[in-house]
């Protein structure tokens, strides 16, 4: 089983996580950037962090033999912090990158007027640099807050095949479904989506357009939690071309529009890959 994790924050997991992965048989991650719970006061921590994660994430995920590759944005939450907001003018650079393969993650968290202001700013950014765009949704009024997320969507321009939605559950998935935006589900050991519970998603939803991700990150999570999901498939009549479609084709197509996913470094990958690295810009 190969298993592409596409969204995970690992720049917060140790090595034993990345071992751990490795075993599993994940092969590929991407890590959005997002908030680290401590708040940041001035742009300059922000490049730091994007610079890490297209250096040295990749560098310690390659030890392991796990391809890495990162979306860039400024998040939701600190979108509304005016000593973060410089961030937005700074992503342009960011975006031409060869290992970002998606602005993100954007979206809301509290719905704020700023986060109007960035939420529309970096979908033009996504239209303009021809990348996907990786869309949280909120934790607290999560429906009206999704119902939001797709009319701004929509408004933009962006092509919905071009956009995931995620953190989904049973009831924003029926506003998404239908919608041309993929959808995406992330599972936590505690809140959120359960394996079980998102095995009833796929069989009632089908597998098109789906991604499922553990989204670990600093608080209580489990990057382990795609494979679980995935023996919670076979073991509930799904076979492996199923699985394989889930976890790792659904995720090359996806991330593959940008034209810089390089999966070629995955031992035994018999897919074909999106080799980006035809595509030399500038920055590098
Ligand atoms: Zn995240």
């Amino acid at each position: 089983m190969r298993i592409f994790d596409p969204h995970i924050h690992m720049t917060s997991r140790t090595t034993d996580d990345y071992a751990r992965m490795s075993a599993a048989g994940v092969r590929a991650v991407v890590e959005p950037a997002f908030w680290l719970g401590q708040p940041r006061t001035n742009p300059g921590s922000f490049t730091d962090y994007f610079d890490s994660l297209l250096g040295w994430e990749p560098y310690r995920a390659a030890q392991f033999g796990v391809v890495h590759h990162a979306t860039i944005a400024l998040n939701p939450k600190e979108a509304n912090d005016p000593r973060c907001r410089p961030v937005l003018d700074l992503l342009p650079r960011y975006l031409d990158k060869d290992r970002v393969v998606a602005v993100g993650e954007i979206g809301y968290d509290s719905m704020t007027p700023e986060e109007d202001d960035a939420f529309e700013r970096q979908l033009a950014l996504a239209v303009e640099h021809a990348l996907p765009a990786l869309v949280h949704t909120p934790h607290r009024d999560k429906a009206r807050g999704t119902r939001r997320t797709l009319e701004v969507v929509a408004a933009s321009g962006i092509a919905p095949e071009r956009v995931v939605i995620d953190h989904l559950n049973e009831v924003t998935i029926e506003l998404v479904h239908g919608s041309g935006c993929w959808a995406a589900f992330s599972i936590y050991p505690e809140t959120k989506m359960s394996p079980p519970r998102m095995v009833e998603i796929l069989r009632r939803y089908g597998l098109e357009r789906m991604l499922v991700n553990s989204a670990a990150d600093w608080g209580v999570s489990d990057p382990l939690l795609t494979l679980e999901t995935a023996e919670a498939m076979l073991k509930a009549g799904f076979d492996e071309d199923d699985v394989d479609k889930v976890f790792w084709r659904n995720p090359v197509e996806f991330y593959g529009q940008s034209g810089r996913l390089d999966l070629s470094a995955v031992a035994g990958a018999d897919e074909p890959t999106f080799a980006g690295s035809s595509i030399k810009r500038g920055g590098e």
